[in-house]
């Protein structure tokens, strides 16, 4: 994405040393009609390449294979041969492959065809592109000359091109890349390169001269695009064979100094690949590219791993604080996606200016799965907070039984269901015998203790369903669901005798026993609101002091 937009950037053009003669769909009908045959004649392409090496070019590479073919004449091939072999500026291609089962056996490759090479950095593993078989090219081509590139592709896992290797693998040698091949010949007729050792520094860099050419994990560089397909200079075929036929009234061409590639660019003859830049891109193009990173010293270098961490932790943390302290929901999502697009927008410009590859697709996981974790955070304390509000309002601190409040809702609420499904409720209202002179007797903190140890005693006698609450002061209340007036009057008096036979204990270490009355009433027959039942408990309860109290008041 960023590459495409990059390489329709009007200040990035190939380099005009780089001519590309097309095998194009003109040509190949050219080529049917003149010589009734397709490939080309080899002594063609041989005529083709004396023609050019008469204006002395920088160099000659044909991406093309000039394998051992039926087709083509002794003669023929040893025109080839010897163009390619008379003239130190020509490259060929060749390309290995793993056919393991196939009849043809492994070839021993020359030695001169292979390069001098090192590799230092313990991040490039170059088994990636290591190979176990190969089709020959012409004897004479390989014996006599040692500009062979290899012209493998190495394909990212969602199939696009991005990247090309250095060198290739083939029986513990390494043969270098067409292109790469071809940008050495250029930096060494530029008194760049001396020939010696190509070394992968513990960098993963290689440096020749000023050229620092970075690598990836398998030993490829990721080619640095300057156009959508076509952008170079381009000559068809055809135009070359009228010129090296010398038919009157053709087009002179000079190609001083140029680097010369031959390739396909008709779609019908399969040498097309998708790239970053376009569906469709000629082959013989995503070569030129190479050789042109090489020239401009031009090549992209990724940044990942622990960078990319660090950018989506940062990206994640700054996310999580805005989502924290924006109560907005649209606010928090609006910053939390300006900030990816403002590092988008800086990943452009990073690669434009610094050739620096930073990963967008791990950060916005990061960032993304940043933006989930904290509104589940917020909501996490939103919800405690709530909880705890709840507790607060329906709760009475000093005994934690539900507080008058509630208790007035929920007899308001029985009070309604128990009219609509025609069931029966009770209420045991209770309050503690003589605590005045409890308290006088021994103080306020040891009353407050034997009030919530009342309360365990009352929680712990109920059901589970039942609404225990503190009416006030040492007064509580009972509501118990579906339960009529005796069954309440004996749970009011197991109630009764649980209190009367324990020990309350209190803050000095002494224990003692203290006593409640109870008064109980049930709906519907001894009140229709909840202000008539509770004055009818309370009448009991009344009642049960005037008796003599610890008792269930009748
Ligand atoms: P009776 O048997 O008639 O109920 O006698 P009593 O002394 O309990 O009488 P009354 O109900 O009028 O007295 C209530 C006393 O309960 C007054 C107050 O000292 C005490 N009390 C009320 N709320 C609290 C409390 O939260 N903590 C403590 N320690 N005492 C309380
Ligand atoms: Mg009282
Ligand atoms: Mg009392």
């Amino acid at each position: 994405m960023r590459q495409s937009i990059l390489a329709r950037d009007k200040t990035r053009t190939p380099s005009d040393k780089i001519v590309i003669v097309a095998i194009d769909d003109a040509s190949y009908e050219y080529i049917l009609n003149r010589y009734g045959e397709w490939p080309l004649p080899r002594d063609v392409y041989s005529k083709i390449a004396e023609y050019i090496e008469t204006s002395k070019p920088q160099s000659i590479v044909f991406d093309l294979m000039f394998v051992n073919s039926l087709k083509s004449s002794k003669q023929a091939d040893n025109a080839i041969i010897d163009t390619i072999t008379n003239h130190n500026n020509i490259f060929t291609a060749m390309n290995f492959d793993n056919q393991e089962n196939s009849l043809r056996i492994p070839p021993q490759l020359p030695d001169n065809v292979s390069v001098n090479f090192e590799n230092k950095s313990k991040n490039v593993d170059l088994s990636y592109h290591e190979y176990s078989n190969c089709r020959k090219i012409l004897d004479g081509i390989l014996n006599n000359t040692s500009n062979i590139g290899i012209t493998n592709v190495s394909r990212s896992d969602d199939g696009i091109l991005r990247k090309m290797p250095v060198v290739v693998k083939y029986k513990d040698k390494y043969y270098p890349q067409l292109a790469f091949a071809a940008g050495l010949q250029y930096l060494k007729t530029n008194n760049i390169y001396d020939n010696s050792k190509i070394i992968i520094d513990e960098d993963s860099k290689i440096r020749i001269g000023n050229r620092i050419i970075p690598l990836d994990y398998e030993g490829s560089v990721i080619l640095n695009w300057y156009g959508g397909a076509q952008s170079y200079n381009y000559i068809p075929l055809y135009k070359l064979i009228q010129a090296a036929e010398g038919e009157k009234g053709t087009e002179k061409f000079d190609f001083k100094d140029k680097i010369v590639y031959f390739g396909t660019t008709a779609v019908s003859l399969f040498d097309i690949k998708t790239v970053p830049v376009s569906k469709t891109y000629p082959g013989v193009e995503v070569q030129a590219t190479y050789v042109n990173n090489i020239i401009d010293n031009n090549f992209i270098i990724r940044y990942d791993g622990w960078i990319t961490l660090v950018i989506g932790l940062i990206l994640s943390i700054l996310t999580i604080v805005i989502v924290l302290s924006e109560t907005s929901v649209i606010v928090g999502a609006l910053a939390s996606s300006t900030i990816y697009i403002i590092y988008l927008l800086s990943t452009y410009f990073v690669m434009k200016y610094f050739n620096i590859w930073l990963d967008v697709v791990y950060p916005i996981i990061f960032t993304i799965g940043a933006f989930m974790l904290a509104y589940i955070i917020k909501y996490l304390i939103k919800a405690r907070d709530f909880e705890q509000q709840y507790l607060l309002a329906t709760t009475d601190g000093l005994t934690e039984l539900y507080n008058h409040r509630y208790f007035q809702e929920q007899m308001k609420q029985m009070v309604d269901s128990c009219s609509r499904y025609e069931t029966s409720f009770s209420l045991i209202i209770l309050d503690i015998d003589f605590f005045k002179k409890f308290n006088d007797t021994f103080g306020h903190q040891a009353g407050d203790a034997v009030l919530r140890q009342v309360a365990q005693t009352l929680k712990k006698n109920v059901r589970a369903s039942d609404i225990v609450c503190r009416y006030g002061g040492e007064e509580m209340s009972i509501i118990l669901s579906n339960t009529d007036y005796e069954t309440a009057v004996s749970t009011a008096q197991k109630i009764c005798d649980r209190v009367s036979s324990r020990h309350f204990h209190l803050p000095n270490g002494k224990e003692t026993s203290v006593t409640i009355s109870l008064g109980v009433s049930t709906y519907p027959q001894d009140g229709l609101t909840p202000s008539e039942l509770i004055e009818a408990a309370d009448k009991h309860l009344y009642k049960a002091k005037e008796e003599g109290r610890n008792r269930v008041g009748n």
